[in-house]
């Protein structure tokens, strides 16, 4: 078994059909892409000495070339290790040394700094270079076989602390996430479009796998990245196209729809996830571009694969609950089991807080070279997310926060998040983090670190007041930091490490 067998397999089934766009145009069929990617991972086994077991990294924005040399990778045999083109030059020597990696594929415009952070010259293969065209017009290989129990993917985590982590994603990881998407996500029809606007190094890139199988068209903007303004141009001439991305983009996509009236009729979905979306921006996000959202809950540990929030879920407003639905991550995707436990690892009934725990088809075996981190994350064949969180009766999961950033002030535990939902309320925060900070008298004392909409801060008053107004006065901040933009690592999420540094 190997994840590329579903290119093989729509190479051979659609084979006509257009698979890679840039923009809106059509540059390769799923037969093309097929032979680019047999012929590519040919190169990688005879030119550049890959043999099956083998990491092979990706260094680059998101382009065509991205989509062949993640299957090219597998389809050899060998262990794809995506790393985010964000990342410091010295972040990523420690994923290439950490990986191993023997060959580096990376982007005309990264290949100097794969170079300075020990990518071998020798080992460095080049996106569009002649060396490259050669590569892809090699005679082909056939589908290398792999067990299910074999890594494809090393996943390295986005490390909001310490180093980054190597999570070891199997074939059957991967195929069991993309079998939850058709039942747990959304469906493919035919005609169906995804765009990457987001990393292809992440989530977006994991979710080509489900477009692959149903013979889906992959659009790369021509920006390689997330222009809210050139998206919806993009939906508006390719259609049917579903696009993930993180609470963030939504944000600005809604913003940027609202300012400009445009319409938004071309995209079928949006997938958000990756990090909290905050129930007031979701109103606006349904209120704006309608029914298309749906919502997913995972982490490197369990791809993608966590929890789903439906489309239907989302659109049934009439139901009793919806706005706790809402609010909410949805419920176990269906390959998964999923429960909350105490200190402990017993499972806590409905109502109650405690660790995000899941176990199923999708969750990694461990981390690379790193038995106790494995030993710490995965225990009694659960995954331990470091999510804190609490089922319904219904079997919804509402998300607290990490359980490192959980403040605990005066003996009370207090959820970062629901001090953030209620100051993001007032029309002119936009961006909000809270952290707690060392405190004498307290042990932790609720800091908010605020950035200001466009006619700036307002006074602390008003922020006490509305914070007096929706939660208990233990939990109001007792400051207020106004700041120019919070912290974020390289896929927008908020590092609190570094605000509580601060202090
Ligand atoms: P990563 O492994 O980099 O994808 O990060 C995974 C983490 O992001 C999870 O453990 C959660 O803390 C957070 N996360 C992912 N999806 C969601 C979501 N839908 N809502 C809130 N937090 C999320």
């Amino acid at each position: 078994m190997n994840i590329a067998h579903l290119l093989r397999r729509s190479a051979m089934l659609h084979g006509r059909q257009p698979a890679v766009l840039h923009g809106d145009q059509v540059l390769w069929t799923y037969e093309t892409l097929g032979a680019r990617t047999a012929a590519l991972a040919a190169w990688l086994r005879t030119q550049c000495g890959v043999v099956p077991g083998d990491r092979v990294a990706i260094y680059a924005a998101n382009a065509p070339e991205y989509l062949e040399a993640l299957h090219a990778i597998v389809w050899a045999g060998a262990v794809s290790v995506p790393v985010n083109y964000k990342l410091h030059a010295k972040e990523l020597a420690y994923v290439l040394a950490d990986s191993g990696a023997r060959v580096v594929l990376a982007s005309q415009a990264l290949a100097p700094a794969a170079l300075k952070a020990g990518a071998l010259e020798s080992g460095l293969l080049v996106f569009g270079s002649e060396v490259y065209r050669a590569a892809v017009s090699h005679a082909p290989m056939d589908v290398c076989d792999r067990a299910p129990q074999d890594v494809a993917s090393l996943f390295y985590t986005s490390g909001t602390t310490g180093r980054p982590k190597g999570v070891m994603q199997t074939h059957r990881n991967l195929l069991a996430m993309t079998a939850c998407y058709f039942t747990d996500v959304d469906d493919i029809a035919p005609g169906d479009a995804m765009v990457y606007a987001a990393p292809l190094s992440h989530g977006a890139g994991l979710y080509n796998y489900a477009q692959v199988l149903r013979g889906g068209r992959h659009v790369v903007p021509l920006s390689g990245g997330f222009e809210p303004a050139e998206l919806v141009q993009l939906a508006a001439r390719v259609r049917q196209l579903t696009l993930f991305a993180a609470p963030t983009m939504v944000h600005r996509l809604v913003d940027h729809v609202r300012a400009t009236g445009a319409d938004g009729s071309g995209f079928k979905t949006i997938i958000y996830g990756g990090g909290p979306m905050y129930a007031d921006d979701l109103r606006t996000a349904l209120d704006t571009l309608g029914n298309r959202f749906a919502q997913i809950y995972g982490q490197g540990e369990s791809p993608m694969t966590i929890t789903a929030l439906s489309r239907a879920q989302l659109a049934d407003r009439d139901h009793p609950r919806w706005a706790e639905r809402m609010a909410s991550v949805g419920v176990a995707q269906s390959l998964v089991d999923v429960r909350v436990v105490d200190a402990a690892g017993h499972s806590l009934p409905a109502g109650e807080t405690g660790e995000v725990v899941v176990r199923g088809d999708t969750v990694m075996p461990g981390y690379w070279n790193n038995l106790e981190a494995t030993a710490q994350t995965l225990r009694d064949g659960w995954l331990y997310t470091g999510d804190m969180g609490s089922l319904d009766g219904d079997g919804f999961l509402t998300l607290k926060d990490r359980s490192k950033d959980v403040i605990i002030s005066g003996g009370s535990n207090i959820y970062p998040r629901e001090v953030e939902e209620v100051l993001l309320q007032h029309p002119q925060v936009r961006e909000v983090a809270v952290v707690g900070q060392r405190d004498a008298e307290w042990g932790e004392v609720v800091v908010a670190f605020l950035v200001a909409g466009d006619s700036g801060p307002v006074e602390d008053a008003v922020l006490d007041a509305l914070c007096l107004e929706y939660i208990a006065r233990f939990k109001r901040p007792k400051e207020y930091r106004w700041v120019e933009a919070l912290p974020k690592n390289s896929y927008g999420k908020v590092l609190k490490t570094e605000l509580r540094e601060l202090g």
